[in-house]
């Protein structure tokens, strides 16, 4: 079984897809997460990566990111299921990824999407914080460290994450209404669409996503 999750800048789907994928056991692959490790590397395409994500709050092409979770398919132990966690993003990333599934002899049998409205996006990032040790990520209301804005693994003071200022949240939100929002329709015509308000505490929509996938 494969799933995807997805939802808006700060809707929880990281939080959500990491505790699906402990919960059966499943791979996680957090797109987001590998394109940061790829843009702290000084090469030409670690670079533009780094561009992209943390200057222009863009996407990274569709070529770079196939490439991406083609090598990190091969690599990581799937056997059980995988959970997507921000990718695919658009239409055209998701008709890739039905290829790459296919040709691996798999598919993709649903879709989480996490509804919250935008405000709720702007003050959840307004309180993301990250460990610039470890890259984990909390949330000083829904997901503190356990002790006062440190990281509970590297007792490291934690930080705003580069591409949650104001200015690059704004084009990150305005990327998704324009990409994503069109993928979610699709989704929904092919009828593996879960809807789910993401507007929760964590664990009341972590159980109401197990409910609704059956597990
Ligand atoms: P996230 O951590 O999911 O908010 O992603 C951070 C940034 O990484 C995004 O703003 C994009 O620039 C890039 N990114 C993450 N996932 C994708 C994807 N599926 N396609 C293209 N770019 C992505």
């Amino acid at each position: 079984m494969n799933f995807i999750v997805l939802g808006p800048q700060a809707s929880g789907k990281g939080a959500q897809a990491e505790l699906l994928a402990k919960k059966l056991g499943f791979a996680h692959l957090e797109m987001g997460e590998v394109l940061r490790e790829i843009a702290k590397q000084k090469t030409s395409l670690g670079e533009k990566i780094n561009q992209i994500i943390y200057q222009q709050g863009t996407l990274v092409p569709d070529s770079v990111i196939k490439k991406v979770a083609n090598s990190w398919l091969d690599k990581v132990k799937t056997s059980k299921g995988i959970v997507f966690d921000g990718y695919p993003r658009k239409l055209s990333q998701y008709q890739d990824l039905e290829k790459i599934l296919t040709e691996r002899g798999t598919k993709i049998n649903k879709v989480i999407h996490l509804k919250v409205i935008e405000m709720t996006s702007i003050k959840r990032i307004s309180s993301r914080r990250v460990c610039p040790k470890c890259d984990k990520e909390y949330n000083l209301v829904t997901r503190p460290p356990k002790k006062d804005k440190l990281c509970d693994f590297c007792q490291v003071k934690l930080v705003l994450r580069q591409d949650d200022k104001p200015k690059i949240v704004k084009k990150r939100l305005e990327t998704y209404h324009r990409l994503t929002e069109p993928l979610i329709n699709y989704v929904r015509q092919q009828g593996i669409l879960i809807e789910i308000d993401g507007e929760r505490p964590i664990e009341v929509i972590h159980q109401e996503i197990m409910k609704r996938l059956n597990q």
